[in-house]
């Protein structure tokens, strides 16, 4: 569910006319519709009433300020996997014993940074880095409570490049070696252990594999307790499936409902790390049509974005509904396009074979369900500035991100003095 649709012929969201941004702000540029967003997070807050549990946001999915206070404000806490992401977390008000962090390579300036920013739990995925964690946390005389984060070796049924939890990814730590870590625990002085971290990749439609994993962390959990070693904290990660296309994915109250009675007796407080669930459907990117191109037997709508903007059609070949910002009645017959951006790769797509109304150059289109791994993706490749962000709430949008300058791009770089003779020709 989200609040982008047409208000008679015109797209808008919530009650702000899409047209209106793409003419005050110009193309390319996100927009994300407030409501949705909070809607989204308090869904899945409300549908896990049953058990004491904390919304850990995934600011990687959408790490815009905004985006993350407009989350704090809600009570949301977050899933961090840099310093840099940290930083944003604070920055927004997102409340320490509320932040966890994963990943598989932190350094020694990021685990310091946590540190010293009391963060609840430091997930961590190998003996080396929680050795570094011990000497650095030892040094800063601060004691971590560090959740394992273990592999279950589950399928988790989406795309190869985002399924995390099967044996040969890089994910995790063995259920074996996990064991044994959690058995020699007292080598590790200045660290407590007290969570268990799983996440087996994002846009999971089925609720089954989570059922596989978590069966299986469950009882490691339980098999811990048995040797007396006390878990307070279940994290289950994040990966839940959203609708881009036809997909059909569990609803929050569906997949709460069906891990209830996993969790029952577990005695544990759940950390659950949803990104594309609460920010996917909750953005689109705005961008207008340049020219429309016929070359042999295709037709090609080129447009100002491209995947510097949106990279996931081009890295996941996924699916982006795309719609025209009005509907015109003088141009409802529809035709096979390619939607293509200006970059120089065959690659940078959209959408490919794709009816779409008649379009041509100055019209705007808007790419849906772009609200996740979005703007968070882009970069400036073909020294492309990035887009602006606009957060709409009710009838009123506000620029959350300004559109990037072309000083902006050269910025932080520096012609060292012994090139000072460029341009001579000499
Ligand atoms: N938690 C961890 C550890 C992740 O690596 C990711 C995504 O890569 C997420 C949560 C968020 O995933 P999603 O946006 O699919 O919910």
């Amino acid at each position: 569910m989200h609040d982008f649709s047409y208000i008679g012929k015109s797209f808008c969201c919530e009650k702000v006319n899409l047209k209106k941004i793409a003419q005050e702000f110009g193309t390319p540029t996100y927009v994300y519709s407030y409501k949705t967003l909070t809607d989204h997070y308090l869904k899945l807050d409300r549908a896990f009433d049953y058990i004491h549990h904390t919304i850990c946001y995934s600011i990687k999915a959408n790490s815009n300020i905004a985006i993350c206070k407009l989350l704090a404000d809600q009570g949301c806490g977050a899933d961090v996997v840099s310093g840099g992401e940290l930083y944003r977390a604070i920055k927004a008000g997102i409340k320490s014993d509320k932040i966890v962090y994963a990943g598989v390579g932190k350094t020694e300036d990021e685990i310091k940074f946590a540190l010293l920013s009391n963060i609840l739990l430091f997930n961590s995925e190998s003996q080396a880095e929680l050795e570094l964690i011990n000497k650095i946390a030892g040094e800063l005389n601060r004691r971590p409570k560090i959740g394992l984060r273990i592999n279950p070796d589950v399928d988790a049924g989406t795309h190869a490049y985002i399924t995390t939890g099967k044996k040969e990814n890089k994910f995790g730590i063995s259920l074996d070696e996990a064991f044994k870590i959690y058995k020699t625990a007292g080598k590790y002085r200045n660290l407590e252990f007290r969570g268990i971290h799983i996440h087996i990749g994002s846009q999971i439609t089925s609720i089954q594999p989570y059922v596989e994993a978590i069966k299986k962390a469950v009882d490691f959990i339980n098999k811990l307790k048995g040797e007396g070693i006390k878990i307070d904290y279940f994290n289950i990660g994040g990966g839940l499936g959203i609708i881009y296309d036809k997909e059909t994915p569990a609803k929050a109250s569906e997949f709460a409902n069906s891990l209830k009675p996993l969790l029952k007796g577990l005695n544990c407080s759940l950390i659950i790390e949803p990104g594309r669930f609460i920010t996917g459907n909750a953005g689109v990117l705005l961008t207008k049509v340049l020219f429309v191109k016929k070359s042999v037997n295709k037709k090609f709508v080129i447009v100002d974005a491209a995947m510097n903007d949106l990279v996931r059609p081009s890295l996941y070949d996924a699916y982006h509904n795309i719609l025209p910002l009005q509907k015109s009645e003088g141009k409802i017959s529809s035709e096979v396009v390619d939607i293509v951006g200006p970059v120089c790769e065959s690659g940078d797509f959209f959408a490919k074979d794709r009816k779409l109304p008649f379009v041509e150059s100055n019209d705007v289109l808007a790419i849906l369900s772009a609200g996740a791994y979005g703007f968070s993706m882009s970069s400036n490749y073909n020294s492309r500035p990035r887009s602006a962000e606009v957060l709409v709430k009710n009838d009123q949008c506000y620029l959350i991100r300004k559109r990037e300058t072309y000083p902006d791009l050269i910025r932080n770089e520096k012609i060292p003095a012994v090139l000072k003779r460029i341009g001579t020709g000499k």
